[in-house]
């Protein structure tokens, strides 16, 4: 069974994967974090992440792994684990454009589709999984929350690694990556028909992964029948 979550900037769509992906035994694919990858590596190698050819001919020769650890999801290009420079966050505008660029989304498109057909149970996570990579997904979720609620969340993540980094500063970096996620060409971020509406603003982690179990466990009944 594919899983596919899609939804806006910090909503709680990865907590929810990985809640749901460790209860029912899936394998989980944030896609985010490939997108994140690509950019990390271009940044590594001096390569601006505004030039869409060269990007695009690295993105094809590299291999994008991603792990299940102790200490969350991690990303590895190639072999080097570039988790901490993946989530950097001064990253967003670099990711913005690496995410931009179609033909990087061909190519991970196609790699995530590899990925979910090879384990047969997955959960994937991102923007275009129930309309791009998967719009066949038994079961699709659409995940939101109150803005001003993901920026409080994202908050204590940055501040981990940017004490100075204010409520405001994250507030008008989530509106504007929102606003870039919708207007995309290609894989933009939108709620596809028959999706499920989670809506996290009010829930505790607990609370939103017992929800989504319930519809998956109505939606796997309605299949049986
Ligand atoms: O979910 P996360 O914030 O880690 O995603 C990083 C970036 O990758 C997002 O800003 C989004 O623009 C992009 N993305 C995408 N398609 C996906 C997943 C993420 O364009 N399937």
């Amino acid at each position: 069974m594919i899983i596919a979550i899609d939804g806006t900037v910090a909503s709680g769509k990865s907590t929810a994967a990985r809640n749901i992906a460790g209860r029912l035994g899936f394998l989980h694919i944030n896609t985010g974090l490939m997108y994140r990858a690509v950019a990390a590596f271009a940044r590594r190698n001096g390569i601006p992440t505004a030039d869409a050819h060269r990007v695009a001919a690295c993105a094809k020769e590299l291999r994008i792994d991603l792990a299940r650890t102790s200490a969350g999801q991690r990303v590895y290009v190639d072999g080097t684990d570039m988790t901490d420079e993946a989530t950097a966050p001064d990253i967003g505008p670099d990711v913005s454009n690496v995410a931009d660029n179609e033909a990087v989304r061909a190519v991970l498109v196609r790699e995530q589709r590899r990925m979910g057909l090879e384990a047969g149970d997955a959960v994937l996570e991102g923007r275009d999984i129930g309309s791009v990579v998967f719009p066949d997904a038994e079961v699709k979720f659409f995940v939101t929350a109150d803005a001003r609620e993901r920026a409080r969340r994202r908050l204590e993540d940055d501040r981990k690694r940017n004490p100075d980094i204010t409520l405001d500063d994250v507030l008008e970096a989530i509106i504007a990556r929102d606003e870039r996620d919708r207007s995309r060409p290609v894989g933009a971020l939108k709620r596809m028909p028959g999706a499920i509406d989670v809506d996290t603003t009010h829930n505790t982690p607990e609370q939103t992964l017992e929800q989504m179990l319930a519809a998956i466990g109505r939606m796997r009944m309605g299949r049986s029948s």
